[in-house]
């Protein structure tokens, strides 16, 4: 029997530690956790600086000891701030609450009037989703705890933390960008700070128990938002004192930059199609990204059509006018659209294609549409040159039926 030499095995599983990323990972961050100062000691001065600066948003409310008198007012503004700055989503806000003062009122809304509402706001799938909770709440009332606010439509773990801490006032922890960027810099840490989310949550706990769960998790929120910014303005900051990546010069590089796969670039023609006062859009659909959103037909152009209008002069909506503007590029999170919009004016209505609908000119303001379309309908309150080349009427209309088609 061949006795294991015990210097030998000792070597050994030595190297196959140092030969494995995992553990080494898991001893930095061990290491680098047990030197994570108090947070109740750490964050105690971002509640002052918050009372003296924070901002007035209309859904704060003015005693942050208690738990805000309007939930529903908190669950609103929390999917509306989702991906929006606070300044884009004030008069939004303000509006919603008017019309829709509480999860009763939205819970019985046609999903056209929330769509209307919302349009402009983009990322329409949070508006069904805050009607859809509305619904719950209305029938139900509110969730007693974070996992029973995680099952209302639309809330992540983020959200429901959010709701959870600002309304209710319980001690869960909300991290979004903002809050991971301060709180990264603040301790210092490496890499994506979204790889320490579990261990900042319980780290975040006690100075939510401590230091009032709405107050610090506005105060996080707000000054990663108005401080900790990507450039930061530590001059200014109440955590300067204390903050690993200004004492080390490394602001710039914590957290880093996660660089943004290039957008996917389309060119299309946007069409407003008109016969007798009557325009043609495609019907809301129930799913993808603008669901719910009226649309005018869009077509690829893949290619550059050149071609003389007058070649249309025998075809039965022979009598028509083409006009353009300048087209725009319109941008999206992951792509991007070169957008040419028209402008054609038939003499006569022809059998609007499957999903597609005459929608009588005196309703076309009603209608919630996407930025994309607003921006057309916006043109064509203003008249748009003839333009020298272009899509023949007959080449527009054929591909749009195709389209139609393929869509149907
Ligand atoms: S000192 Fe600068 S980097 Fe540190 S938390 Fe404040 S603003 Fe951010």
């Amino acid at each position: 029997m061949v006795v294991p030499n015990r210097q030998s095995s000792i070597a050994n599983r030595k190297s196959k530690i140092e030969n494995t990323s995992t553990p080494f990972k898991l001893t930095r961050l061990q290491t680098h956790l047990m030197n994570w100062p108090d947070s109740p000691a750490l964050l105690a001065p971002l509640g002052p600086w918050f009372d003296l600066h924070r901002r007035d948003l209309p859904w704060r409310h003015g005693d942050l000891g208690r738990p805000h008198p309007n939930p529903y007012a908190v669950l609103v503004s929390e999917l509306m701030l989702q991906q929006t700055q606070a300044a884009t989503v004030i008069p939004y806000f303000e509006r919603w609450m008017a019309r829709f003062p509480d999860a009763a009122a939205l819970s019985v809304a046609s999903e056209d009037e929330v769509h209307k509402l919302w349009e402009g706001l983009g990322y329409y799938r949070r508006a069904r989703y805050l009607q859809a909770s509305a619904a719950h709440i209305a029938t139900l009332g509110w969730p007693t705890d974070v996992d029973g606010l995680m099952e209302l439509p639309g809330l992540g773990p983020y959200t429901a933390a959010a709701v959870a801490s600002i309304a209710f006032q319980w001690p869960e922890p909300a991290l979004d960008g903002n809050a991971f960027r301060v709180l990264a810099r603040v301790l210092g840490l490496d890499g994506d700070p979204k790889h320490y989310a579990k261990r900042l949550r319980s780290w975040l706990r006690p100075a939510l128990e401590k230091l009032g769960a709405s107050r610090l998790t506005q105060s996080l929120m707000e000054l990663g938002a108005m401080i900790c910014s990507p450039a930061p303005k530590c001059l200014n900051c109440p955590l300067a004192v204390h903050c690993e990546a200004r004492r080390s010069a490394a602001t710039d590089r914590i957290p880093p930059i996660v660089q943004r796969r290039k957008p996917k670039e389309s060119e299309l023609m946007l069409l407003a199609v008109e016969a007798h006062g009557f325009w043609l859009l495609r019907e809301p659909t129930q799913k993808g990204l603008l669901a719910g959103l009226w649309k005018w037909p869009a077509l690829e152009a893949a290619f550059v059509v050149e071609a003389d209008l007058a070649a249309d002069s025998g075809l039965p909506y022979a009598s028509h006018e083409l006009y353009s503007w300048s087209g725009w590029t319109q941008v999206y999170t992951h792509r991007r659209e070169l957008v040419s919009p028209f402008h054609l004016r038939l003499a006569q209505r022809f059998l609007a294609p499957k999903g597609f609908h005459w929608v009588p000119g005196a309703e076309l303001d009603q209608l919630a549409l996407g930025k994309r379309d607003q921006r057309l309908r916006e043109l064509l309150k203003g008249t748009g040159t003839v333009p020298l080349r272009g899509p023949s009427a007959s080449w527009l209309l054929d591909h749009l039926r195709r389209d139609a088609a393929l869509a149907g």
